[in-house]
Order: structure tokens, then C-alpha cells, then sequence
């Protein structure tokens, strides 16, 4: 039923800008409000959560770097956008923590006086005992995406699904933006996902999810009751299976 946790334990991506106003940057504490209840509604179910929060609100590596010449190495704009995904677990802590739930960041890069180190085993135990883990600084290297950083995580954390939170309904056979007739899909599997070239999540994540048999649910996270109904395993989203 939709009140009893399907997953036991569930990496949940939320990208950067699921916590500034549509069409914004930045931060808006509304909006990571608004997240913080419809995550700690899940977590209420009994769900472990771990959350990899993005950094795009702020900025993006890749897009810095290309929009900057050659004044910046992209090396260098990437850790600037790990360093983003700190600032806005921060929020998101502030968000969960206003609501009740006990909250731990955890940096893959070491930042002592701000947040605890993420290591596994550590992280593992939080979730345990009830508390909501937000993961920032991505995988601590750069030139990869916070999705990497999810697959990663959901993989030695024993998740058993990475909840891939978006602005759109889920994977659809065209941009559902250009083409009003394309098809959500409701479920995949990773081989018509590369085949296709379906733009789910970065390469590199969508590889090592394959890999090692990682199931991805990728949902709207702006429709009220969906990161409720991912994690019961109720009909949402596209969910992408070995
Ligand atoms: N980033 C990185 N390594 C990581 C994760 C993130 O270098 O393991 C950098 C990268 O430049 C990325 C930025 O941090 O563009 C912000 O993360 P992301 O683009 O994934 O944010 P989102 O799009 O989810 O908001």
C-alpha cells in the first residue's frame, strides 16, 4: 500500500535547482521548504534516505568554464561546483532540521567546522538511526555530475534505488517540450536507455547503474506527494531496470 515503504533505503538526486524559484538561481528557502516536507513525509514512512543534492542553482562546471574563455580552468570550476552542493545541503539541513528531522551533511570533501566527512560507514549508521543524510560535494572529484555522485552512493550505501528527482513527468521518447505527442515512457531498460541515447542521467552514472544492476526512478519532484509515492513504489515517473 502507499503507506508502508516499499524501499528500505533510497538515495533521493535532487538537482540544485529544485531548490530556487522556477526560472531563478540561487536559493529560495520557500522552495527548499517545500522540498524539506515532502522529503520528511517519506521519511516518515520509515524509508532510510540519503540525498544528493545538485549544485546547479548556483553553478555548473562545464557551463562556467565554457562561458568564462580561458580564464578558469574547467578543473577549477568544477570544485566550485561541488563547493555549491555544500551550500545548498546546508539549506536543505536547515529545511529538514525546521521540520522536526534529525540532520547530517556529509562533504566528500573534508571541510571541517562546516559539516562532517562523508565516510561510508558512518553515513550508513546516521541512516539507521533515523537520521536524514544530505551527501555534498558530489564525489570530491571533478569533471563528473552529481548523478555520478548518487550512483555512487546509492552503490556503497546498499541503497536499493536511486530516486532521480527532475522538472519533467520522467523519460519521454522526445523532448516533451518540442513535441506535445511524445511518449512518457513507465518503464526502461538500460540497454534501450543507451541504445537511444535517452537523456536520463550523466554517462558515467547511467554506466555504473547498469553495471551493477541499480534500478533509477526518475519523477517530477514539483508535483506535491511524489517523493511519497517513489519511495512506497507507487505509479510514478519512468523506472529504469537491468
Ligand atoms: N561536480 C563535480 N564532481 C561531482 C559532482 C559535481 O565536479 O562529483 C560539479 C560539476 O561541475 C557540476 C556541479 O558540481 O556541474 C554542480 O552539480 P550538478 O551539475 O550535478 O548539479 P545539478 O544539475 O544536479 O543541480
Amino acid at each position: 500500500s502507499e503507506t508502508t515503504p516499499r524501499y528500505r533505503r533510497v538515495i533521493l538526486k535532487l538537482s540544485g535547482e529544485s531548490l530556487c524559484r522556477p526560472g531563478e538561481r540561487g536559493i529560495s528557502m520557500e522552495e527548499v521548504g517545500v522540498i524539506a516536507s515532502q522529503i520528511v513525509q517519506a521519511h516518515a514512512l520509515g524509508c532510510q534516505i540519503g540525498v544528493v543534492v545538485g549544485g546547479g542553482n548556483i553553478l555548473r562546471g562545464a557551463q562556467f568554464t565554457s562561458t568564462s574563455g580561458s580564464k578558469i580552468e574547467e578543473a577549477t570550476a568544477h570544485y566550485m561546483g561541488m563547493l555549491a552542493t555544500v551550500i545548498n545541503a546546508m539549506a536543505l539541513q536547515a529545511g529538514l532540521e525546521s521540520l522536526g528531522c534529525n540532520t547530517r551533511v556529509m562533504s566528500a570533501i573534508k571541510m571541517d567546522g562546516v559539516c562532517e566527512q562523508f565516510i561510508r560507514r558512518r553515513a550508513i549508521r546516521h541512516m539507521e538511526k533515523g537520521r536524514i543524510v544530505v551527501l555534498a560535494a558530489g564525489t570530491g572529484s571533478p569533471f563528473v555530475t552529481t548523478d555520478t555522485a548518487a550512483a555512487q552512493r546509492a552503490l556503497e550505501l546498499g541503497a536499493d534505488i536511486v530516486l532521480k528527482a527532475t522538472r519533467v513527468d520522467g523519460v519521454y521518447s522526445e523532448d516533451p517540450e518540442k513535441n506535445p505527442h511524445a511518449v512518457l515512457y513507465r518503464e526502461l531498460d538500460y540497454e534501450t536507455v543507451i541504445g537511444q541515447n535517452l537523456r536520463v542521467m550523466d554517462g558515467t552514472a547511467i554506466s555504473q547503474c547498469r553495471e551493477h544492476g541499480m534500478p533509477v526512478l526518475v519523477f517530477n519532484f514539483k508535483k506535491d506527494g511524489n517523493i511519497v509515492k517513489a519511495v512506497s513504489g507507487g505509479r510514478v515517473g519512468t523506472r529504469i531496470v537491468a
